[in-house]
C-alpha cells in the first residue's frame, strides 16, 4: 500500500509499506480521508514536535476492512473516524477524568509517537480500537466526521475554561481551531463574542460561525473600538488564544479584565514572553489546553448530527494522497488556506 512517511523536517517521503493484516485486538481500516493537522504541518516546518520518522496522519475516516478477535467495539464494514486520544485507562490522569493528558498512551496512538503509523496512507492498523475508533453516526457527512480533531480542540478549550453563559468572550485567530472556539463559546452562552483576526476572508467566516464581531489585530482603531465594546474596563471575562502566535497571547493578556483567564488553545511551540508587571496586579488566570477526550468526540458527533454545531464554516479542500508532498510545501508556504486539506488515497 501507498504511504506517506515524515523523515524530518522539509522531509516527506511517499512510499509503500506492506498492507498491514489485524491481528487478535486490533482493527484494520482502509482510509477515505485524512486531514493535514496544524501540528503536522508544524513538524514539517519546525523541528522539535516529532524527532522521529513516522507515517503521520491522526485525524482519518474510514471503514473497517477486517477485525481481529476480541474487539467488540467495531465490526467490518463501520465507518468510524480513527483518532488520536490516546488513555492508558490507569495513570492518575486517567483515573482523574483527564484522559486527554495520559501520560502513558498518547505517543503510542496513530501516527504521533514513535512506531506510530498513522493515516497519510491506504490502510491503517489500529492497535487500540478501543481508543483510537469512533462509529460515525448515520446520515454524518464523511467530510464532516473528518474534522473531528479540528473541532475537539476547540470544544475542549472551552469546556476547560472558566467562561460562563453571559460572559463577554475574546478569540484570537480566526483559523479552524479559533472557528470551533466560537461555536463553542457561542452554544455556552457567550454575551458580546469578539475575534481577530489579520485575514479578511477568515473574519468573515468568524462572524459565519457565531462571531459579534471581527476585528483585524493589526489596526489600532480595532483595538480601541474592541475595548470600547468589552463591558468590564476594556476586559473580556476570557480571552482564548487560537493562533498559535506570541503576539497573539499579548493580545489576549491586554484584552481580559482583571480577574479574567486567558486560554492558551493554540500554542504552536514558539516561547512568548508575559510581562509579570503587567499581569500580576490584574490577577489574570492563564490556562492551558491540550486535545480533548473521546466523550467530548461523542458528544460532538451528536452536536454535529442535530445541526447544532455547522461544519460549514470550515473550508476543506481535498488533494491525493500522491500529491502529499507538494501540499504539504504549499501549506508550509503559507500559499494554501483552507481550514483543512483532506488526503485521499
Ligand atoms: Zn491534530
Ligand atoms: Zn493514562
Amino acid at each position: 500500500m501507498k504511504a506517506v512517511k515524515y523523515c524530518g523536517v522539509g522531509h516527506l517521503e511517499y512510499i509503500d509499506l506492506p498492507k498491514p493484516k489485524a491481528q487478535a485486538g486490533e482493527v484494520l481500516v482502509k482510509i477515505l480521508y485524512c486531514g493535514i493537522c496544524g501540528t503536522d504541518i508544524h513538524a514539517y516546518s519546525h523541528p522539535g514536535i516529532f524527532d522521529w520518522e513516522l507515517v503521520l496522519g491522526h485525524e482519518a475516516v474510514g471503514i473497517v476492512e477486517e477485525v481481529g478477535t476480541g474487539v467488540t467495539n467495531v465490526k467490518v464494514g463501520d465507518r468510524v473516524a480513527v483518532g488520536p486520544p490516546g488513555d492508558c485507562g490507569n495513570c492518575y490522569s486517567c483515573n482523574t477524568g483527564h484522559p486527554n493528558t495520559c501520560a502513558h498512551a498518547f505517543f503510542d496512538t496513530l501516527g504521533i509517537g514513535p512506531g506510530t503509523q498513522g493515516a497519510y496512507a491506504e490502510y491503517v492498523l489500529s492497535k487500540h480500537p478501543q481508543n483510537e475508533l469512533f462509529l460515525i453516526p448515520e446520515g454524518m457527512e464523511w467530510e464532516q466526521a473528518v474534522l473531528f480533531d479540528v473541532i475537539g480542540v476547540g470544544f475542549h478549550g472551552v469546556r476547560r475554561s472558566d467562561m460562563k453563559v453571559g460572559d463577554d468572550v475574546v478569540v484570537s485567530g480566526c483559523g479552524s481551531i479559533g472557528l470551533s472556539v466560537i461555536q463553542a463559546a457561542r452554544l455556552a452562552g457567550a454575551k458580546k463574542l469578539i475575534a481577530f483576526d489579520p485575514v479578511e476572508e477568515k473574519r468573515a467566516l468568524a462572524i459565519k460561525a457565531g462571531a459579534d464581531y471581527a476585528l483585524d489585530p493589526g489596526k489600532e482603531a480595532d483595538l480601541k473600538k474592541a475595548k470600547e465594546l468589552l463591558s468590564h474596563a476594556g476586559g473580556a471575562q476570557v480571552s482564548f488564544e487560537a493562533a498559535g502566535h506570541p503576539a497573539s497571547v499579548a493580545q489576549c493578556v491586554e484584552l481580559t479584565m482583571a480577574g479574567g483567564q486567558v486560554m492558551i488553545v493554540g500554542s504552536d511551540g514558539r516561547a512568548y514572553e508575559l510581562v509579570s508587571a503587567a499581569l500580576g496586579p490584574r490577577e489574570l488566570d492563564l490556562k492551558f489546553t491540550f486535545t480533548y477526550t473521546k466523550e467530548e468526540i461523542h458528544t460532538l458527533f451528536e452536536l454535529i448530527a442535530m445541526g447544532k454545531w455547522s461544519t460549514q464554516v470550515y473550508t476543506v479542500e481535498k488533494a491525493p494522497l500522491s500529491e502529499a508532498i507538494e501540499t504539504m510545501e504549499q501549506l508550509s508556504a503559507g500559499k494554501l488556506t483552507a481550514a483543512r486539506v483532506l488526503l485521499t488515497p
